[in-house]
């Protein structure tokens, strides 16, 4: 069975490179001419925008092309998520835990913060849960998820965060390290600052801390911090990758293979990483697929791919919600 439990609706920033990138997704559905660009298609293709802008994210329009997509890539299960500072009523949580200072690097993420959170949870949650039947008439099951960001010690306020709204699971992932969200291109920089080595330590114990708060059904991506090819040779990772199989394994958690650094990144490679992924299925750690897509043309991407080098690993159980 082929499913994608990690698919994303929309995400800022907001740039002519999004809309170019949206017009992209509309026309791979509905293609506008014969390759020439006339005045007439780039008159049509601003008509299908205009739409799409008006309507949102949250609409049957937007969300009937995931479906098409998932029936001809013939997938079973879809979850959709979103991530949490997409969402107005979070900006404390994220406020608090984001570096926003007024030194470069805060002001930079402040201004991020503004520009991707510009959604209402209610919204998100009433929308999809209205879309599930007709899924289900075209045989696949859409589930309700939500992708939500972890800190240390951030558990009391993430956990109330979460229980305004009915999930079928939670995803837990690290995009932050001590204030910095390491996968922005605007900051990516700061890579050059750090010991490859104690970045790595400290991103994992993150990412420890995540499963061992029993918080998630599973657990993203977790190597991302390589998205922009700043890792130290693999080798020296192991013991990391072993005692993240072990957090796994004793709290039940499961994590995905996701391909979304594989073809959206410079890395260009799938999370875990091929040793990675080794270590944790021979600790008999559960698993999910996921494409991680962001637009209706990526939903499933790599998927089958992905579930084929699970069972050549062994796991022949992906996990649902
Ligand atoms: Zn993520
Ligand atoms: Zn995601």
């Amino acid at each position: 069975m082929t499913v994608d439990y990690h698919v994303h609706l929309e995400e800022g920033p907001y740039s002519f490179r999004w809309l170019e990138r949206t017009s992209r997704a509309l026309q791979h559905f509905q293609p506008l001419s014969d390759g020439f660009h006339h005045r007439e298609w780039i008159q049509a293709s601003h008509n299908l925008l205009s739409e799409r802008l008006e309507k949102g994210p949250y609409s049957a329009l937007w969300l009937d092309l995931y479906l098409q997509k998932a029936k001809e890539r013939n997938l079973k299960e879809v979850g959709i998520v979103d991530h949490l500072y997409r969402f107005r009523e979070t900006r404390d949580y994220f406020e608090k835990h984001m570096d926003i200072s007024e030194s470069d690097l805060g002001k930079k993420q402040h201004q991020w913060l503004k520009q991707v959170m510009t959604e209402n949870m209610g919204n998100f949650v009433d929308f999809i849960e209205s879309q599930k039947t007709k899924w289900a008439d075209h045989g696949i099951k859409l589930r309700l998820g939500m992708e939500a960001d972890f800190f240390p010690g951030c558990h009391d306020q993430l956990k109330e965060l979460l229980s305004t709204h009915q999930w079928d699971y939670v995803i837990g992932s690290v995009h932050f390290v001590d204030g910095w969200g390491f996968d922005n291109p605007e900051t990516k920089g700061r890579f050059e600052q750090y010991d490859l080595q104690d970045l790595y330590g400290r991103f994992f114990q993150i990412v420890e801390e995540a499963i061992r708060s029993g918080m998630f059904d599973f657990v993203a991506h977790l190597d991302n911090l390589k998205v922009f090819n700043y890792r130290p040779d693999e080798e020296t990772l192991k013991p990391y990758y072993q005692k993240i199989a072990r957090a796994l394994v004793e709290t039940n958690t499961a994590t995905e293979v996701n391909a979304g650094l594989f073809y959206r990144y410079p890395i260009k490679e799938m999370c875990p990483s091929t040793s990675f992924l080794k270590v944790l299925a021979e600790a008999g750690v559960k698993f999910t697929t996921s494409s991680d897509s962001h637009f209706p043309d990526d939903i499933g991407c790599y998927v089958e791919e992905n579930t084929e080098r699970l069972r050549s690993l062994g796991v022949f159980d992906v996990q649902t919600f």
